[in-house]
């Protein structure tokens, strides 16, 4: 038995509500504190906490994240109007993701776990798709009208300076219509840049994006543009990692992404992304196997599961029901945290440890002790026979048997 792997610098630990709470203690005591010795400041975001702090530790989070350059997030629920009621909120309380986001300016990177006996329905992908989602302004911050009638509608820009406005015919309206005024900031274009190259640079993918200069030959050359100049300043270190920037059209990349092994990191306009996440998550398997990290354009890293708060598996925990909940995308979000502070802090054996543990929990999926999301996967039946998988805690122990083999700690 050896000591405890050292890990030189602070994590921040962001706890979070219902099933994967649950989770997120069991994976901490199982698998993180019985090997790494690690200095972890601790922000519970339950739902009660954000209510008790006025959604002051929050804010304290995120502060923290930007103070340290790491922090590991469990889910949390983002309140709706039963959530109020359920929990007593005296506010409808924003969701935490969109706080921490806008305190560090950060973009949100979904990234699918590969596993060899879970196999993608699309037949050519065999390494992950990363799509990166520009989180800032276009169709989401729009402002919209209904055009009753005959009329013409007018975009006009007035200067502060107090020079000529500016006025642009949108449309003369024979009859009745909608229209649309929609904006982005050349800052947000520019973190949004910054923060792709950061993970590109830092996970040694390619980099593509893609919008339509064609049809948007203002609006969209903007964003083009931004992300050639940002290119052209990480030119050598992108040569020294090995990877390329390729810029298409937005139709051309869906069709190239359908054709390719995988292995790039895809940027895209915030509708774009919405969709092509969803795509690319449903086309890969389970949530329970989809990454989240954000990424600031300083390079400061927060980890996740894309997942929310599984709330149907939680409602069968509290009737005191094993559930078969995925814990591999909250595994992950640690492994990723531990494995940056290392990077960071040039420890090896700290990211050789944070390898072990994914090389660990995919070995277990891969050796057939799986999940029941997975199971469904593996037999392409949504009934898989109770036999076929094993409950979260088993699974989680299963993993920690072979991290103990393999390191031999604990
Ligand atoms: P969800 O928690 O992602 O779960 C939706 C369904 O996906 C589950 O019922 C389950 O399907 C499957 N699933 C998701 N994660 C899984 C896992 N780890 N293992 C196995 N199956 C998994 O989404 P939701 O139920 O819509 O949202 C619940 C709460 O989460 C909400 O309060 C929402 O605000 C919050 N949320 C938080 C975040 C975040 O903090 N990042 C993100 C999204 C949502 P089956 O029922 O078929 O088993
Ligand atoms: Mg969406």
């Amino acid at each position: 038995m050896s000591e405890k792997i050292k890990v030189k610098n602070t994590i921040v630990e962001m706890d979070g509500d219902e099933m994967t709470r649950v989770m997120w203690a069991w994976v901490k005591d199982y698998l993180i504190m019985p090997f790494i010795d690690v200095n972890l400041e601790y922000y519970d975001l339950s739902m009660e906490k954000r209510e008790e702090t006025k959604d002051e530790i929050t804010l304290q989070a995120a502060k923290a994240i930007a103070n340290h350059g790491v922090g590991v997030k469990c889910a949390t629920i983002t309140p709706d109007a039963d959530r109020v009621k359920e929990f007593g909120l005296s506010k409808m309380w924003k969701s935490p993701n969109g706080t921490i986001r806008a305190y560090l300016d950060g973009t949100v990177f979904r990234e699918p776990i590969i596993c060899k006996n879970i196999h993608p329905f699309v037949r050519t992908w065999k390494k992950p798709i990363i799509i990166g989602r520009h989180a800032y302004g276009d169709e989401y911050k729009a402002t919209e009208f209904t055009v009753p009638g005959p009329g013409t509608v007018n975009l006009v820009y007035k200067p502060e300076d107090g020079s000529e406005p500016v006025t642009l015919e949108v449309h003369k309206f024979k009859g009745p219509g909608v229209v649309l005024g929609m904006h982005n900031l050349e800052s947000s274009i520019r973190s949004f840049a910054q923060s792709c190259l950061v993970y590109a640079l830092q996970q040694k993918v390619d980099l593509w994006f893609s919008a339509k200069q064609t049809i948007l030959k203002e609006y969209d050359t903007m964003f083009m543009d931004i992300f050639q100049e940002e290119v052209d300043k990480r030119k050598a270190e992108m040569e020294k990692a090995g990877i390329t920037y390729w810029y298409t059209l937005i139709d051309n990349t869906v069709a190239q992404a359908m054709k390719h092994e995988g292995g790039f990191l895809w940027a895209c306009k915030n509708r774009d992304g919405d969709v092509q996440s969803d795509m690319i998550a449903s086309g890969f398997g389970s949530l329970g196997l989809m990454k989240s990290v954000l990424v600031s354009p300083d390079g400061k890293v927060e980890t996740e599961a894309a997942h929310g708060t599984v709330t149907r598996h939680y409602r069968l925990y509290q009737q005191g029901k094993k559930t078969s909940s995925n814990p591999t995308a909250i595994i992950f979000a640690w492994s990723g945290g531990i494995k940056h502070r290392g990077q960071l802090d040039g420890t090896q054996d700290v990211v050789d440890f944070a390898n072990a543990l994914e090389d660990a929990t995919i070995k277990t999926i891969e050796s057939g002790t799986v999940t029941g999301d997975l199971a469904r996967l593996i037999q392409d039946t949504s009934t898989p026979s109770e036999d076929s998988y094993v409950n979260t805690e088993e699974f989680i122990q299963a993993i920690a048997r072979r991290l103990k083999e393999t390191i031999g700690v604990a």
